[in-house]
């Protein structure tokens, strides 16, 4: 839809690129943005008052501006930048004071990325709280019976709720505003990584209510090592700092200090100027584009799944068909999140006869870009009692040609893998 504004694919015409939920291609108003400040206004920011520290200053608070735009940020101040959603995660987990946590259960779901279950699992075994996950179905489905076993386990003595918006293993949209709703009912701290849907639907952190939203700029068209950070004023307030350094103070003496007001309490140290200002233009891209970007992607994921659905040999996981269970029953913020549950473009699958690498090993020879493997969320692969997954995810850059010589490619391979195995059958010893 948007190829064209990606230089990426007029300088690599010949790859399929299906592997935009492990990093995206970047915007040529991301690379221009970049580009420009390392060109005209390279200085560091808050630091100095001469012309080009201004003007660096002044770009990267405007690229605050347009993400806080993004996310309808109800204050400025609440969008902290950073290096990217581990680094949002960490800080949470080891920031929380005492009084932000009343319960003794940090609640996370089975499709969690590692990036949201270690700063957990650290902080469980700090201050003696239980971990306890939320389970799925065989197929990686989040539907009405695990959804009520779900609200069932937040009744019990539960300080924090830490879930992804979309899952990047399954493509699994969660209903997070009606949880993030019944959390605050319940004064259950609400942590929510945006990472895999920031890029792909209308984020609104304000009508959602969480207490956190965290996502990282390279899955947004934006550079990597990029990061945002959004939080509720109070939870920002109470939240401890982790980076502790420059700029981050209003007076420090040997032994004691005052830190700055949020944000400037969280980004200590030269922060990644490049990088921020490169994920405002991103951040104003998606904010002018994203519904039709939403629109684009649910098509031609429709495509993926259904001649991923047709072919024999694949098992498929994850929400496929919740559009199709959920129809018709739209009363409720509930029921409309769980109608959207599965469309962003991710899928994963595996094959009932062939190894995954050996597939993907095929499709890489054929310019098709795409991941195997557990996807940084290795307990979810045990849960669906799998080593991996072969995952297709795509950006708003992806046409519908991509996903015919996908299919095509696949078509392919497992013709050569079934002869393959044939040849080796043949070789076995007569009985
Ligand atoms: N959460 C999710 C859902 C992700 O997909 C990723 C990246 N794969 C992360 C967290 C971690 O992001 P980063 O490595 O950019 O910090």
């Amino acid at each position: 839809m948007f190829t064209n504004q990606f230089p990426f694919f007029t300088n690599k015409p010949e790859q399929v690129y299906l592997d935009s939920a492990a990093t995206t291609q970047k915007h040529q108003s991301v690379i221009k943005a970049v580009n420009d400040y390392h060109c005209l206004s390279s200085a560091t920011v808050h630091r100095s008052a001469y012309a080009i520290a201004n003007e660096a200053t002044l770009l990267y608070e405007q690229a605050r501006d347009s993400t806080a735009q993004l996310i309808n940020s109800p204050t400025v101040e609440q969008i902290v930048f950073n290096s990217g959603a581990t680094e949002s995660i960490n800080t949470i987990a080891s920031g929380l004071q005492s009084h932000m946590i009343n319960g003794r259960k940090i609640l996370i779901l089975a499709s969690e990325h590692h990036a949201n279950i270690l700063p957990w699992q650290q902080l469980s075994k700090r201050l003696g709280l239980s971990i306890e996950v939320v389970n799925l179905s065989a197929q990686g489905q989040f539907t009405q019976p695990e959804y009520d076993a779900f609200v069932k386990q937040l009744n019990t003595n539960v300080a924090i709720l830490a879930m992804a918006h979309v899952s990047n293993a399954l493509g699994n949209i969660y209903p997070v505003a009606e949880i993030c709703r019944l959390a605050r009912q319940r004064d259950i701290l609400s942590v929510i990584d945006g990472t895999q849907a920031i890029a792909h639907m209308p984020v609104d952190v304000d009508s959602m209510g969480c207490d956190f939203y965290v996502f990282s700029g390279h899955k947004m068209y934006a550079p990597t090592g990029v990061g945002v950070m959004y939080g509720k004023s109070k939870c920002l307030e109470d939240l401890l700092p982790l980076r502790l350094g420059g700029e981050m103070i209003t007076r420090v003496s040997f032994t004691d200090a005052e830190y700055q007001l949020p944000p400037l309490k969280f980004e200590g140290g030269t922060p990644n100027v490049a990088g921020v200002i490169g994920l405002g233009a991103a951040a104003k891209f998606l904010t002018l584009n994203i519904l039709a970007i939403q629109q684009h992607e649910i098509s031609l994921f429709k495509l993926l799944s259904s001649g991923l659905e047709k072919r024999e040999g694949i098992r498929l996981f994850g929400n496929v068909n919740a559009c199709i269970q959920y129809k018709g029953k739209q009363q409720s913020q509930h029921s409309a999140d769980l109608a959207l549950g599965h469309s962003i473009g991710l899928q994963s699958f595996i094959f009932n006869n062939h190894h995954l690498y050996d597939a993907a090993a095929s499709l890489y020879q054929k310019n098709i870009a795409l991941r195997v493997g557990h996807h940084c969320a290795m307990p979810l692969m045990n849960v669906l009692n799998i080593a991996g997954t072969m995952r297709v995810s795509i950006g708003c850059y992806t046409t519908e040609q991509d996903i015919q010589r996908f299919l095509q490619a696949l078509d392919n391979t497992l013709a050569e893998l079934d002869q393959n195995v044939d040849c080796r059958v043949s070789l076995k010893p007569k009985q």
